[in-house]
C-alpha cells in the first residue's frame, strides 16, 4: 500500500503531497511521522493507494504512525479537500485549522491523578503495619472512613513516606485516572420555556430539514430558546449538534443556559481555553463524549460526527471571517457540513447581513421570522439626539441633557444602565497645540492613545506602549489637545455625576486575564442600580432584564468608516446595543447621540425597520457596484522593506493590468496604493484593489497573481475583507 502523505513544512508556498510506503496499521486521516530530506516530518495522511506514479524504488517507507485512531475523521478530512478549493489554501494550512495544535503537535497531555483505595480490610491491615508506624495507621483509618481518597491529598495529610510505603506493601492500591480539564462555568438552573407560537412554528419548520435557513428575530424574541430545542431534537435522535456564538468567552451567560439544558453534554472551544483545556475539550468531542459544540468561529471544525443542527447566531458578525491567514468564511464551511450531514443551517440575527437577506429574498435561503419580543415587551424607545443642538446649547460634554435625565432616572428607579462607547483609553490622540505635534507609534502609522490610569500612551495597533507627554517633544509647550473621549474618561466623567453609584467597565483593557469578562458581567448582574460602561463587546447576546437605560454616546466613529459596509455595520450596531434594553419587566428606553441625527441608518434603526433598511441599502449597493452585485478583492502586500513592498506590488499590479484587459467591463475597478494605515508592526503596507462582476474564474485569476514568493514579503488575499486598514 502506498500512502499519499500532506508533509508539514510551513515555510514552503506549495503544497507538498508525498507518496510513501504505508505501514501495516497506516490509516487514511492519520498523523505519521515520513523521511524527508534527512530529518522525520510531522505528516498527513490523506489517501491510500494500491499503485504510485512514482518509482516504487525510490519511495521512502513512513517512520511511524502517530496514532492508532486517526485524528482526521472522513468528513473533516473532506473539508479540508473542500476549504483548499473555496478558499485557495495549502493543505497543510487546512489541517491546521481543522486540528488545534495542541492534537496536532500532541503539545498539551492528558492530566493523569491517582486516586488511593484500601486493598485489605481495615483490621487486616493495621496488624500488618504493626502499631508503631503512626501516620500510616492513621492513613488507613482514614481512608476505610473515605472509602477512597486523592493521592496528592493524601499525601498531603499523612506525608510522602507513609503513603508510598503503604502502597509498596499493597495494603492500598494507588488507581491511575485521567482527569478532565474543563472551562469553568458557572451552573445555574435555567428553566426550560414553553415556546410561543412563533417560536413553536420556526421550529417546526427548521427540524430535519437539510436547508438554510434565516432566522430573523427581533432582539429579545427568544431566539437562544428556538436552536436550543432544535438542538435537543438533533441530540433526541442520537446525532449532535454545532452552535456558533460571536465571542463566546464575552457571554459566560450563554454557557450557562447551555450547560443547564445539555448537562455533561456541552463542550465549549473558544480563545480563552488554557492548552489543557482545549485538549480535554477537543478530545470529549472526538471521543463522542460532548455532543453538542458551543464556540466561536473555529468551533465550525469541531470533530463531531452525525451532526443534526448547525447554528450560527448573530451570523452578520464580522468575526465569522477570519482576518488572518488561512482565511475562511464560517457561513460556506457550515454550509458544506450541513449538506455532508443532510441537516439544517441556522442562520439566526436580529439584522441579517445584506448578504444573507439578499440570499433569503433570492431563495436561496429560507426565511423565518419572529417578529416579536416575548411576553409582548415593546421594543425600547430609541430617541435620535442632535449634539450640533447640545453644543449650540452650550453643552460642551460628551453627555447631552437628554441622556444624563434618563440616566438619572434610571439610577432613581434602581436599575440598571449600559453607555455604549466604541473607543478604549481616555482619548484617542494626544497632539501639541503650539506646533502640531501628533504622538504616534514608532512601528506603526498611527496616532497613539493616552491610557490615563496607567499614564501611558499606547498602540492600538501593536500594543507598545510609550510614556505620556509631560510637553512636546518638538517645542516643549505644555499644552496639549486630547482627542475623542474613551471608555476610560467616560466613566471618570460619570463617577463625577454619579458618585455613589457602581460603575463597571468593559473593554479590551479591563478583560485581561482568564475570565476577565465574566467577573466583570458577573459583578454587574448582581449591582442594582449601576452602569455598565464599554466598547462593541456589550452589544452582543446579554440579556440582564434590570437594564431599563441604554445610551449611545458616539454612533458616527461607525458611520463615517468609510467603506461599503459601514451603513450596515452601524445599523446593526445600534439594533444589538439597544436591544439590551427592556427584556424583561420593564420597558427600556435608548438615547443614541449623533451629529448627523437625519442619516437613515439611524432613522431605520430607530424605527426597528429592518426591511426599509435593506431596501434603501441593496438599493444603493446595486446603483453603486458594490457587494453582493459584485467582489472586491484586495491583495495585501507587506514587508520591513519600504522598496521590497513596492516591487512585489507592481510585479503583481502588471499582471493584475493583464487580468483587466482579458476580462474588460466585468472588472470595475483596479488600482495599486499604499494601504489606508502605511505601517503596521514595522512593516510597510501597499495594495492592489480590485473590484469586479462576480466570476469564479476572475477570483481564481487574482489569487493565482498572487501566488509568488519573494523573500522578505508577505502576500495576503482577501476577498470581501470586512476590514480594509
Ligand atoms: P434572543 O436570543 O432573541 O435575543 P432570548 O432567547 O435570549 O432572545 O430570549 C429573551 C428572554 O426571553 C430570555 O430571558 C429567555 O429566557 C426568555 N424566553 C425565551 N423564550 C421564552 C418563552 N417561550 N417563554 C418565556 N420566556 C422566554
Ligand atoms: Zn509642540
Ligand atoms: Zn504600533
Amino acid at each position: 500500500m502506498y500512502a499519499q502523505v500532506v508533509v508539514d513544512i510551513s515555510s514552503d508556498a506549495v503544497d507538498r503531497v508525498f507518496d510513501y510506503l504505508a505501514l501495516p496499521e497506516t490509516k487514511v486521516g492519520m498523523r505519521v511521522l515520513a523521511p524527508f530530506a534527512g530529518r522525520n516530518l510531522l505528516g498527513y495522511v490523506i489517501s491510500l493507494s494500491e499503485t504510485t506514479n512514482f518509482d516504487p524504488a525510490k519511495i521512502k517507507q513512513i517512520k511511524s504512525n502517530l496514532e492508532t485512531v486517526p485524528r482526521l475523521k472522513p468528513e473533516i478530512l473532506n473539508l479540508c479537500f473542500y476549504l483548499s478549493r473555496k478558499f485557495f489554501l495549502r493543505m497543510s494550512d487546512c489541517i491546521k485549522l481543522v486540528l488545534p495544535s495542541c492534537v496536532r503537535l500532541d503539545s498539551a497531555k492528558e492530566q493523569i491523578n491517582y486516586n488511593l483505595t484500601l486493598n485489605l480490610d481495615l483490621e487486616t491491615a493495621i496488624n500488618q503495619i504493626g502499631k508503631r508506624a503512626k501516620s500510616q495507621l492513621a492513613a488507613v483509618a482514614f481512608l476505610a472512613e473515605q472509602g477512597e481518597a486523592e493521592y496528592v491529598k493524601m499525601v498531603n495529610l499523612f506525608g510522602r513516606q507513609a503513603i508510598n510505603a503503604l502502597v509498596d506493601k499493597g495494603i492500598i492500591n494507588k488507581n491511575s485516572m485521567r482527569k478532565m480539564r474543563a472551562p469553568s462555568i458557572e451552573n445555574v438552573a435555567v428553566k426550560k420555556n414553553i415556546l410561543t407560537k412563533n417560536q413553536q412554528l420556526a421550529v417546526d419548520t427548521i427540524k430535519d430539514n437539510n436547508q438554510t435557513f434565516l432566522l430573523q428575530g427581533v432582539t429579545g424574541s427568544g431566539k437562544t430558546e428556538v436552536y436550543m430545542t432544535i438542538i435537543e431534537h438533533a441530540l433526541n435522535q442520537n446525532k449532535t449538534a454545532i452552535m456558533l456564538v460571536p465571542e463566546i468567552s464575552l457571554t459566560p451567560q450563554m454557557m450557562s443556559r447551555f450547560n443547564s439544558r445539555f448537562p455533561n453534554q456541552v463542550a465549549v472551544l473558544h480563545s480563552g481555553l488554557s492548552e489543557g483545556e482545549r485538549f480535554d475539550e477537543w478530545d470529549r468531542i472526538f471521543t463522542g463524549k460532548a455532543r453538542v459544540v458551543l464556540g466561536a468561529r473555529s468551533a465550525i471544525f469541531a470533530p463531531l460526527e452525525n451532526l443534526g443542527a448547525i447554528i450560527i447566531d448573530e451570523e452578520h458578525d464580522s468575526s465569522y471571517v477570519s482576518e488572518s491567514n488561512p482565511r475562511f468564511v464560517t457561513h460556506d464551511v457550515a454550509e458544506f457540513r450541513a449538506r455532508y450531514n443532510k441537516c439544517p443551517l441556522v442562520l439566526g440575527s436580529a439584522t441579517p447581513s445584506i448578504d444573507s437577506f439578499k440570499k433569503a429574498k433570492d431563495g436561496v435561503y429560507k426565511l423565518v421570522t419572529l417578529p416579536e419580543r416575548i411576553n409582548g415587551m415593546q421594543m425600547p424607545n430609541i430617541e435620535i439626539v442632535d449634539m450640533i443642538n447640545e453644543v449650540l446649547d452650550g453643552n460642551a460634554s460628551p453627555f447631552s441633557k437628554k441622556l444624563i435625565s434618563k440616566l438619572d432616572q434610571c439610577i432613581n428607579n434602581k436599575k440598571q444602565a449600559i453607555i455604549f462607547i466604541n473607543r478604549r483609553g481616555y482619548a484617542s490622540f494626544v497632539i501639541c497645540r503650539e506646533c502640531g505635534y501628533r504622538a504616534k507609534c514608532d512601528d506603526c502609522e498611527v496616532s497613539l492613545v493616552y491610557h490615563k490610569e496607567d499614564n501611558q500612551l499606547k498602540c492600538h495597533f501593536c500594543g507598545k506602549r510609550y510614556k505620556m507627554l509631560a510637553s512636546c517633544p518638538h517645542c516643549h509647550s505644555t499644552n496639549i489637545k486630547y482627542g475623542a473621549i474613551g471608555t476610560e474618561r467616560v466613566v471618570n466623567e460619570l463617577k463625577k455625576m454619579f458618585p455613589t453609584t457602581p460603575i463597571f467597565r468593559m473593554d479590551n483593557d479591563t478583560t485581561r486575564g482568564k475570565d476577565g469578562h465574566k467577573k466583570i458581567l458577573q459583578q454587574f448582574s448582581q449591582t442594582t442600580p449601576s452602569i455598565l460602561v464599554g466598547t462593541q463587546m456589550i452589544a452582543k447576546g446579554h440579556d440582564y432584564p434590570d437594564v431599563t437605560f441604554v445610551g449611545i454616546l458616539d454612533a458616527d466613529v461607525s458611520l463615517y468608516n468609510s467603506d461599503y459596509k459601514s451603513n450596515e455595520r452601524t445599523f446593526q450596531l445600534v439594533t444589538q446595543v439597544a436591544g439590551r434594553a427592556g427584556r424583561a419587566n420593564d420597558s427600556g428606553y435608548v438615547v443614541l447621540q449623533t451629529y448627523s441625527p437625519k442619516h437613515y441608518v439611524y432613522r431605520f434603526a430607530a424605527n426597528y425597520d429592518y426591511l426599509g433598511f435593506y431596501d434603501k441599502e441593496i438599493n444603493l449597493r446595486q446603483t453603486t457596484g458594490f457587494p453582493p452585485y459584485s467582489n472586491i478583492l484586495r491583495i495585501l502586500i507587506s514587508s520591513a522593506s519600504e522598496t521590497k513592498a513596492i516591487e512585489t506590488t507592481k510585479k503583481i499590479y502588471d499582471k493584475a493590468k493583464e487580468l483587466k484587459e482579458k476580462f474588460g467591463k466585468q472588472i470595475i475597478f483596479l488600482q495599486a496604493m499604499s494601504s489606508p494605515v502605511k505601517r503596521i508592526q514595522t512593516k510597510f503596507r501597499y495594495q492592489i484593489l480590485t473590484r469586479y462582476l462576480p466570476n469564479e474564474e476572475i477570483t481564481s485569476a487574482f489569487y493565482s497573481i498572487a501566488d509568488i514568493i519573494e523573500k522578505d514579503v508577505s502576500i495576503f488575499v482577501e476577498l470581501n475583507p470586512n476590514n480594509l486598514r
